[in-house]
């Protein structure tokens, strides 16, 4: 077999070492792919696929992407799940002996990516590390992007359970676990159902202690069980020293970004399980997975992306502590209260640019002058941002104006340096200030004003030699020259240097004349290498800056949520609610924060009595469409407001810290997952029955209305018992939204059990929703009424109307519409019913539908017969 060529040598070399990645091998101003990658590439990015001769008989499969637009394709990949490993020509092709140097710059991964082109500027882009060891593990999620990192540790109860808690808390795009995960099936099995992100199982001696504490040590210094908070050799130290290895295996540059590293403990925030996130649509909806009609959407009035980053954090993660929780409230009625202020911090806030990202691209080397320029923009703004905050109260806005540095130094380097005209890229230079450099101000001045220096010289040489007809010319084979009639007669002196004789002329160099010549014609390359220098210098002198930015960038972003929540609190009529740590929650006329921004009518307020006493468990009542999910779901949106530190769409509230909210609402199919309805209802109440304390609130909407009527009722009012109990282990505040009327009898049974129902008026066959939750049991389903509202035909509604009769008069019968004649229906047969729809009516177990089955039914019966 022929020898590979030699670059094609080197190509396998490095790909070798990089077998899991696609290999972007830089060849001049593209980027190339060879072989399977080539083939695989060509078929993702619809790319033509060419070849290249590589020294054997075949050619190489090959296709390539143009350098200075890799950018979009290097997205798309990442975007797909690929890892893509850069390797750059190390050295000028032009000057090279020989091969050139080439060598792997970054190893670009979808929990590492820094481009702004491939990031969310509203979301943190999380990488997780997971170390698990003996019932214990070590967590740990960063964001290269912006250099934020959490590590925790889960050391007891159900570590599962813990782990994907975390896991879908922080929505990683990648993972890295040891081999130790292989026993954890629900995890494993979490992350492959329900989590978009690539996984990556790390080699045991990716966790060699030696190894790790030097990381650790590298990292964050010799003390650093002080300084990153992680005892030596436990799981967060080797969960955390794994993510170091592997940026530092990936990066090359670019790892001193985690700088710090923030302890928690999981007892820190209120516990929310994937099931209760996706149900009160905190951040995404259900259906669309969409901002609009989400928390996060009403309360994020932010007016920077590090804003918008933190404010999804707070509402991912609600606090416990009533003192941190009214510390924020404190500077959100502080705000509320100060309309001038809030108006023209918010004005002020809205000029300042990404810092958080911009100092992962000036530490990576790759940010542009035009981003520097928003730096020092952003400090300009600092003085008068400390300036309005000087006369602040609350110990939340003091504490903003402590971490903000005003930057003023930095602000003046940059400005100093880069031209404030300063192009978006380094290349054709133009970007350093003139009379920052004296080198860079000369070869600009040779540059444009060359023709100056000559006519200097002229001028001199004129002089020197006494020969006053002496000239200097120019032209593309010699260059720069002296030109001397031949009709002179002074001797010209020595080191004039003769280059060309003409008809009436002679033309020379010298020396001096030739380095000018070489400055002028160097002159644009060398400023370009200049520019690009100073530059390069310019970033590590911000780099080095980067704990006091950082600083500041953090204090920007928490002003900007809570002047976010000020704002929305005025905007949309909130109030502050009294949080402590007692077991009440009584709101007076409250709102479904979404609802009342969505909805077209007016939304009719409510009140809610709810502690763990005599008010334990509310039962709701009332017919489909009353509004009963609409007022369960909006006392735990207003319970998790108040624990993120934000007001609350009420009249007044109070709010006794809950550790966690449980909810079990119908719509949460997960049928694509192999499991029915009833199933999915089913899991989710023996999780909350599981996980629920004392201190939780529990949602439950409908229980047990996936299987038969008699069962259900069965299965919900055995969970009712469980959890009202007075003497249980859970007795805590739940809201309870049956159809099953029969359970309104518990709150004589069950004392702190309270009977509510959303009100409807009735006439005649028409319901009216007053949407007024009021004490005491429905006095009847209306499903019929609901079902006339809906559009069902008249003569469908009559009949159902007669069933019921029937139904509803019979005791003893078993199966009382068996007894029904079906003399009834002649008025389908004269209509001419299909007999295909005659035998589906007579088929039905009227007994065993729920009532939203036999909805359905009717629904489908009349689509059948238009
Ligand atoms: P249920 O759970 O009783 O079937 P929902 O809570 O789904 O009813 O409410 C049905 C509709 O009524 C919702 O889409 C909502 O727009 C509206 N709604 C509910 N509560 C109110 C209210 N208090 N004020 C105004 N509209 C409401």
């Amino acid at each position: 077999m022929a020898e590979l060529s030699p670059m094609m040598k080197q190509y396998f070399e490095i790909k070798e070492q990089y077998k899991d990645t696609i290999l972007f091998f830089r060849l001049g101003d593209f980027y190339e792919m060879f072989f399977d990658d080539a083939i695989l590439v060509s078929k993702e990015l619809e790319l033509t696929l060419t070849g290249r001769d590589c020294g054997q008989d075949e050619r190489a499969p090959m296709c390539g992407v143009p350098y200075h637009a890799c950018e979009t394709y290097l997205a798309r990949l990442i975007a797909k799940g690929y890892k893509v490993a850069i390797c750059e020509q190390m050295e000028d092709p032009a000057k090279a002996k020989g091969l050139v140097k080439r060598d792997i710059i970054r190893v670009v991964t979808p929990g590492t990516v820094i481009e702004s082109s491939m990031l969310d500027d509203a979301k943190n882009n999380y990488i997780g590390s997971i170390f698990l060891r003996g019932g214990e593990a070590g967590v740990c999620f960063a964001d290269v992007s912006t250099g934020v990192c959490h590590v925790t540790q889960l050391t007891e109860g159900d570590l599962d359970g813990g782990i994907i808690g975390e896991l879908c808390r922080f929505a990683p795009s990648e993972l890295l676990f040891n081999s130790e995960i292989l026993k954890h099936k629900q995890v494993t099995g979490y992350v492959k159902d329900h989590m978009a992100c690539s996984v990556e199982l790390l080699d045991e001696t990716d966790y060699e202690p030696k190894a790790a504490e030097e990381r650790m040590r590298g990292q964050f210094g010799p003390g650093y069980e002080h300084t990153a908070g992680v005892r030596k050799n436990s799981p967060a130290f080797y969960s955390l020293s794994a993510l170091l290895a592997y940026l530092a295996g990936t990066q090359k540059r670019g790892i001193e970004r985690l700088k710090t590293v923030d302890v928690y403990s999981g007892s820190q925030y209120m516990q929310l399980s994937p099931v209760t996130r996706a149900n009160l649509e905190l951040t995404e909806t259900m259906r669309g997975r969409e901002k609009k009609g989400t928390l996060l959407w009403v309360l994020d009035k932010t007016q920077t992306a590090m804003g918008k980053r933190l404010v999804r954090g707070w509402i991912e993660q609600p606090l416990l502590d009533p003192e941190a929780i009214n510390e924020r409230l404190d500077g959100v009625e502080e705000l509320y209260k100060k309309n001038v202020l809030r108006a023209d911090l918010r004005d002020a806030l809205s000029h300042v640019f990404d810092v958080e990202r911009l100092m992962t691209r000036v530490i990576y080397g790759s940010a542009t002058p035009r981003e520097l320029l928003s730096l020092a923009s952003t400090c300009a703004r600092l003085p008068d941002l400390l300036a309005l905050l000087a006369g602040c109260e609350s110990n939340a806005l003091r504490g903003v104006q402590a971490g903000i540095d005003p930057l003023q130094d930095i602000r003046a380097l940059i400005e100093a340096a880069v031209d404030e005209e300063a192009p978006s890229t380094l290349k054709d230079g133009g970007v350093i200030r003139p009379g920052y450099d004296p080198e860079v101000d000369e070869l600009r001045d040779i540059m444009h004003g060359g023709k100056g220096y000559l006519t200097d010289l002229e001028a001199k040489l004129r002089e020197e030699t006494g020969i006053p007809k002496l000239k200097i010319g120019y032209n593309r084979v010699f260059g720069y020259y002296i030109e001397i009639s031949r009709a002179v007669t002074t001797p010209v002196p020595e080191h004039f240097v003769r280059k060309q004789t003409l008809a009436n002329a002679e033309r020379y160099i010298t020396d001096e004349l030739k380095q000018l010549e070489n400055k002028i014609l160097g002159a644009s390359e060398r400023l370009i290498v200049l520019e690009r220098e100073l530059f390069d210098g310019l970033l590590s002198q911000v780099s080095a800056e980067l704990v006091r930015i950082q600083a500041t960038a953090a204090a920007l972003a928490k002003l900007d949520v809570l002047a976010g929540f000020a704002e929305a609190a005025v905007k949309n009529s909130y109030v502050r609610p009294a949080v402590d740590g007692g077991d009440e929650l009584v709101i007076t006329e409250g709102r479904h924060p979404v609802v009342e921004q969505m909805g077209k009518g007016l939304f009719v307020p409510n009140d809610t009595v709810l502690d763990c006493d005599e008010n334990r468990m509310l039962i709701i009542t009332g017919p489909n469409m009353a509004g009963k999910s609409t007022y369960m779901r909006q006392n735990a949106l207003i319970c998790l407001m108040a624990q993120i530190g934000s007001f609350v769409p009420a009249k007044a509230a109070r709010v006794g810290v809950v550790d966690s909210i449980f909810t079990r609402v119908g719509a949460s199919d997960d049928l694509s997952a192999g499991k029915s309805t009833f199933m999915v209802e089913m899991t989710e109440v023996a999780e909350i029955l599981k996980s629920a304390t004392a201190k939780s609130l529990v949602v439950l909407d409908e229980i047990g209305r996936g299987t038969s009527t008699f069962d259900g009722m069965s299965i919900a009012r055995a969970v009712v018992e469980h959890i009202a109990a007075k003497s249980g282990r859970l007795a805590c505040k739940t809201l309870f939204a049956t159809h099953y009327h029969e359970l309104t009898d518990l709150e004589n049974a069950i004392d702190g059990v309270k009977n509510y129902n959303i009100a409807v008026k009735k006439r005649g066959d028409d319901i009216t929703f007053l949407r007024r939750i009021v004490r005491g049991p429905a006095d009847d389903s209306y499903g019929i009424e609901v079902a006339k509202l809906a559009g069902l035909p008249d003569e469908i509604i009559a009949r159902a109307k007669e069933v019921l009769r029937v139904l509803e008069n019979s005791t003893t019968t078993p199966n009382p519409v068996m007894q029904l004649g079906f003399d009834n229906y002649e008025r389908f047969e004269e209509e001419k019913a299909p007999p295909a729809l005659m035998e589906r009516l007579r088929a039905l177990d009227v007994e065993t539908l729920t009532p939203l089955e036999a909805l359905n039914t009717l629904y489908e019966i009349k689509q059948q017969l238009s």
